[in-house]
C-alpha cells in the first residue's frame, strides 16, 4: 500500500543510495498505477543526481508528480437552478455503497439540501431494509421497491416524486453483485436511459465507490463501470483501514475520473470532500 511504500522506503535506504529495482517494486505495490509509476521514475532518472537518490528524494518527486496528475479542487455538489439533481451511485458489493449513499444524503442534509433517497439495489433484501434504516435515522424520504423489481422503473418513479415534492437531491443506491457482471452492467445502462426520459441530463452525477483496501482492483472496477455507466467521480471508502488509496491516482491518472469524496469510517458523519494535497500528504 502507498502508506507503507514511502515509510518502509524512508526507513529502509535512510542515508543511502535508493535501489532502482526495490523503488520500481514499491511503486508497483502502491497502487498508482503502470503510467503514474513510469511517470515518477522517468521524473527521477532525469534528475542530475539520479544515480545516488535519497528515499527523501523519491518522496518528494513521487508528491509532486501525485499532485500534478490530480485535480486541485474537487467540483462541489451543487443542487440544480429548478429540478432535482440525480445522484446514481454503483459499485461493486460490499465496497461501501450502501453506507456512503447515506453518509452523502447526510452530508448534503448537513449543508441545508432536501434529500430523496431510492433504495434501487432490489436484488439484496438485505440492502433495500439496510438504506431504510439510515433513512429513518435521518428522518429522509426513501421509495422502496419490492425485491426483486425493476431498479430502472423504481429510479424513475423515485425521480418523479422528488421533482414534484421539489427535492433538491435524489440519492439512488444500485445494486454490485459481480457474479452476474453482464446482467449488472445491462440492468445499469438501463436505469440511465430511463431516468434519461425524466430529464435528458439525469443523472447528473453518477459515482463510483471502491474500497482503498482492494488495491489495483479498483482500477479494474472503475474502468468496466465508466464503460457501462459514464462515472463522473469516485467516493474512496475504508481510509481509516490499511488501504491509503493509491488507486485513485490511478483512476484519476488512467481515465480522468477525479475522486470527490473520501469515506473514513462507518459512522455517518465519516464523509468528506476529497482534496488533493491533503490526501497526497496523509498517503506518505
Ligand atoms: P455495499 O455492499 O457496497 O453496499 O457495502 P455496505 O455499505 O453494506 O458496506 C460494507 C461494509 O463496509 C459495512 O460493514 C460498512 O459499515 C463498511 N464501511 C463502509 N464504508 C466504510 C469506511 O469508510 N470505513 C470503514 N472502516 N468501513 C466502511
Amino acid at each position: 500500500m502507498a502508506f507503507g511504500f514511502f515509510k518502509s522506503l524512508i526507513q529502509k535506504f535512510s542515508g543511502k543510495p535508493v535501489d532502482w529495482d526495490e523503488l520500481e517494486e514499491s511503486l508497483i505495490r502502491a497502487d498508482l498505477g503502470v503510467p503514474m509509476m513510469t511517470r515518477i521514475m522517468t521524473a527521477l532518472q532525469g534528475r542530475e543526481d539520479a544515480e545516488k537518490l535519497t528515499a527523501e528524494t523519491v518522496v518528494k518527486v513521487a508528491r509532486e508528480e501525485i499532485i500534478k496528475v490530480l485535480p486541485r479542487d474537487s467540483v462541489t455538489l451543487r443542487p440544480l437552478a429548478s429540478k432535482t439533481k440525480v445522484i446514481l451511485v454503483v459499485g461493486v458489493n460490499g465496497t461501501g455503497k450502501t453506507t456512503s449513499t447515506a453518509k452523502l444524503a447526510y452530508f448534503l442534509q448537513r449543508k441545508g439540501h432536501s434529500v430523496m433517497l431510492a433504495a434501487a439495489d432490489t436484488f439484496r433484501a438485505a440492502a433495500i431494509e439496510q438504506l431504510g434504516v439510515w433513512a429513518e435515522r435521518l428522518n429522509i424520504d426513501i421509495v422502496k421497491g419490492q425485491y426483486n423489481s425493476d431498479p430502472a422503473a423504481l429510479c424513475y418513479e423515485a425521480y418523479q416524486s422528488a421533482d414534484r415534492k421539489n427535492v433538491e437531491f435524489l440519492i439512488c443506491d444500485t445494486a454490485g453483485r459481480l457474479h452476474t457482471k453482464t446482467n449488472l452492467m445491462g440492468e445499469l445502462g438501463k436505469v440511465k436511459r430511463v431516468l434519461a426520459k425524466a430529464d435528458a441530463q439525469a443523472p447528473h452525477e453518477t459515482l463510483l465507490v471502491v474500497d482503498a483496501t482492494t488495491g489495483g482492483n479498483a482500477l479494474q472496477q472503475a474502468k468496466e463501470f465508466h464503460a457501462a455507466t459514464g462515472l463522473t467521480g469516485v467516493i474512496v471508502t475504508k481510509l481509516d483501514g490499511s488501504g491509503k488509496g493509491g488507486c485513485v491516482v490511478a483512476i484519476q491518472n488512467e481515465l480522468g475520473i477525479p475522486t470527490r469524496f473520501i469515506g473514513t469510517g462507518e459512522k455517518m458523519e465519516d464523509l468528506a470532500f476529497f482534496e488533493s494535497r491533503q490526501f497526497v500528504e496523509q498517503m506518505l
